[in-house]
């Protein structure tokens, strides 16, 4: 099967490559391939570049065979819809092989005002995983295609190429890209909370105001 997870990766963090690892273990697969998408040019700190989160990623994935990475909708000019994503990838893997994409409840929430999102099913499982915060409201799109397609193991998903849908709880560490950002961007240290690489070469870069000569 092969297991793509999307993100901003902004950066990347342990919480982002705990999750890698747990899915990598319970799914059975071996490797997830981590996907950066596009970031809207404004947020509301000074960002990386789609360069430098790659570079970050590289450095956190490192001498780690079970995670990879796909930088293909950065290789795309504009948005990156992850229906075209999908349709790319089922043209190289051919028809058969399971495909899947891990989504947090948080973004599957909205997943009916994605470009084409009828036609995701169509090309891939879904991995929801439970993430805090409102989850999904009762009679929505997104809780009838869960109860449409919902299947309850992992070994389902290795029956079909596409179409079903697996909730995962796995352990999230509660450390977020956001709060790593202000934490640098206010003079505080982040270390611990991402691979020590990556805050090395954020310091070097200067990246979400970070200080290369600062003393942590
Ligand atoms: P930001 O704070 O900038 O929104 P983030 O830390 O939530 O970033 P993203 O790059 O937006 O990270 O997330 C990519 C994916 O990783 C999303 O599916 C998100 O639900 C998931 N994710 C984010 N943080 C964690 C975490 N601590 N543990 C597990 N998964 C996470």
């Amino acid at each position: 099967m092969h297991v793509i997870y999307g993100g901003t990766f902004d950066p990347i963090h342990h919480g982002h490559l705990r999750l890698a690892v747990e899915l990598r273990e319970r799914l059975g697969v071996a490797e997830i391939a981590l996907m950066p998408c596009h970031v809207p040019p404004h947020r509301d700190v000074p960002g990386a570049t789609s360069e430098q989160r790659v570079a970050l990623l590289e450095l956190a994935i490192a001498g780690e065979p079970g995670l990879t990475m796909d930088d293909r909708e950065l290789r795309r000019d504009g948005a990156s819809y992850t229906a075209e994503t999908l349709r790319q990838l089922r043209g190289e893997i051919g028809p058969d092989k399971p495909l899947a994409i891990v989504l947090g409840t948080d973004s599957f929430a909205g997943f009916d005002r994605w470009q084409e999102w009828q036609r995701i099913p169509e090309l891939a499982h879904i991995i929801v995983v439970q993430r805090p915060g409102p989850g999904l409201v009762p009679d929505g799109v997104p809780a009838r295609l869960l109860k449409e397609r919902s299947v309850a193991q992992v070994d389902a998903l290795y029956d079909a190429p596409c179409g079903h849908i697996l909730q995962m709880d796995p352990p999230m560490l509660d450390i977020s890209a956001t709060g790593i950002r202000d934490r640098i961007l206010s003079g505080h240290s982040p270390r611990y909370l991402l691979p020590d690489s990556v805050w090395q070469e954020i310091r070097r870069l200067g990246l979400y105001g970070a200080c290369p000569d600062g003393n942590f």
